[in-house]
């Protein structure tokens, strides 16, 4: 398995072999702030104690608060976590929020707990952790296997820590009576749609040919293939954790949801085809879009994707590696810090509504997420074409010019 804060940092040097940044910024933005590695102690249904470890990543606060999810899953790590941490400072600087960098996580494969366990695990995180977190130091919110059901927990536990009248604001992505943002639950989806749309523009691409495959059906993933169905687009080849499925002619998304309600997963759809998630990332298709884990696509598989543009929906699909291989073959590759940062932008807007005490329409949200993803993209845009570089190189370098004069301000 590759290393993904390696995988990170690689990322961070192409873009500054391109411009030249302060060294002494350059040198800051390798390391994070501060690591946090905590062990919770969580007294299981069966009355046995269990140690599970628990992390958070601070990387730069330069912008604003440390911002970014908590991840629960087996092979979870602190690399893993700390790549993540990086990520989100420049995801949140490509977007131009006010936040800095952090994440979060537990190694735990969550599927094997009972609700209860989770309470008692998420609630022994927040405890451990109530003194890092807060509204103006650093914001949670969801990742992979978390949901607005354990950020709610988080504040619930945060608030009787601390009593901190602030507590609201101490995580972002809750339920909305728990005061979570109308919009916040789908914003992963609609952010990456948003840079879908304006990346058909600038490729020239018309609505009709635009064939998509979707890896995943998590919370981003589904929403994706969910606005592809509803806008006309045909949807050639879906996927979850368990294999996919392809059928040329399109899928009904819907019907597919349905299928995988019933059967626990989408595999075995009548009339398509069953393919391995492997396979799916070489179907035949304009736009694809991984949206569940990160290193899915290598030197060796990146030489045999057939789609015309990749949009990453999921953090850290593309090693550096695969990264060459789709600049050398002319496939443009919208990066995970601007096709995902939709879910971060309404976590701001959440913040910012739970601090002013205000609650925003859903239009209102889905208004101010299009303006902002469209200025992303539209600023990353014009980099690359001024640098002539890959969309990656041109996002991470308007994030960290961002920082830069954040942190030398
Ligand atoms: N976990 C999401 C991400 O990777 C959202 C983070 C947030 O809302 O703070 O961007």
């Amino acid at each position: 398995m590759q290393n993904p804060f390696e995988n990170a940092l690689k990322q961070l040097d192409r873009a500054a072999a391109l411009q030249t940044f302060n060294p002494d910024f350059l040198l800051r933005m390798r390391q994070p702030n501060r690591e946090i590695q905590i062990s919770i102690p969580v007294k299981m249904d069966n009355g046995e104690l269990r140690i599970f470890t628990g992390y958070r990543v601070q990387h730069n606060n330069a912008c604003g608060p440390y911002k970014g999810g908590i991840r629960y899953h087996a092979e979870t790590n602190i690399d893993e976590v700390r790549a993540l941490a990086l990520w989100m400072a420049i995801k949140c600087s490509v977007v131009g929020i006010p936040m800095g960098g952090g994440k979060g996580g537990v190694t735990v494969d969550p599927k094997t707990l009972s609700v209860g366990e989770l309470e008692r695990l998420t609630r022994g995180w927040t405890k451990a952790m109530s003194d890092v977190i807060g509204s103006e130091k650093d914001v949670p919110a969801p990742d992979v296997n978390t949901t607005p059901r354990e950020m709610d927990w988080i504040a619930d536990e945060y608030q009787k820590a601390t009593q901190d009248p602030k507590y609201k604001a101490v995580v972002t992505g809750k339920t909305i009576p728990a005061g979570g943002s109308l919009g916040r639950g789908t914003a992963t989806g609609d952010g990456g749609y948003f840079v879908f749309e304006g990346l058909r523009e600038k490729l020239n691409v018309s609505k009709d040919a635009c064939t998509v495959v979707v890896q995943g059906f998590g919370n981003a993933g589904h929403q994706m293939a969910e606005l592809f169905f509803q806008n006309g687009y045909k949807v050639v080849g879906l996927s979850d954790s368990k294999g996919g499925i392809y059928n040329p002619e399109g899928l009904d998304v819907r019907a597919v949801d349905e299928h995988k309600k019933n059967n626990g997963s989408v595999q075995n759809f009548p009339g398509a085809q069953n393919v391995t998630n492997a396979e799916l990332l070489e179907l035949e298709c304009v736009v694809l879009v991984p949206a569940a884990l990160e290193n899915q696509f290598f030197a060796d598989n990146a030489s045999r994707v057939k789609a015309k543009a990749i949009l990453e929906v999921a953090n850290g699909p593309t090693t550096p590696e695969a990264d060459e291989v789709f600049k050398s073959r002319g496939i443009p590759v919208v990066p995970d810090v601007l096709a995902n940062a939709g879910g971060v932008t309404v976590s701001c807007f959440e913040w910012e509504q739970n601090l002013k005490d205000e609650v925003w329409t859903e239009e209102q949200v889905g208004e101010k997420l299009r303006s902002t993803m469209q200025a992303a993209l539209d600023a990353v845009w014009n980099k690359k074409m001024a640098l002539n570089c890959t969309v990656r190189e041109a996002a991470f370098i308007v994030a960290m010019e961002r920082i830069e004069k954040a942190m030398i301000a």
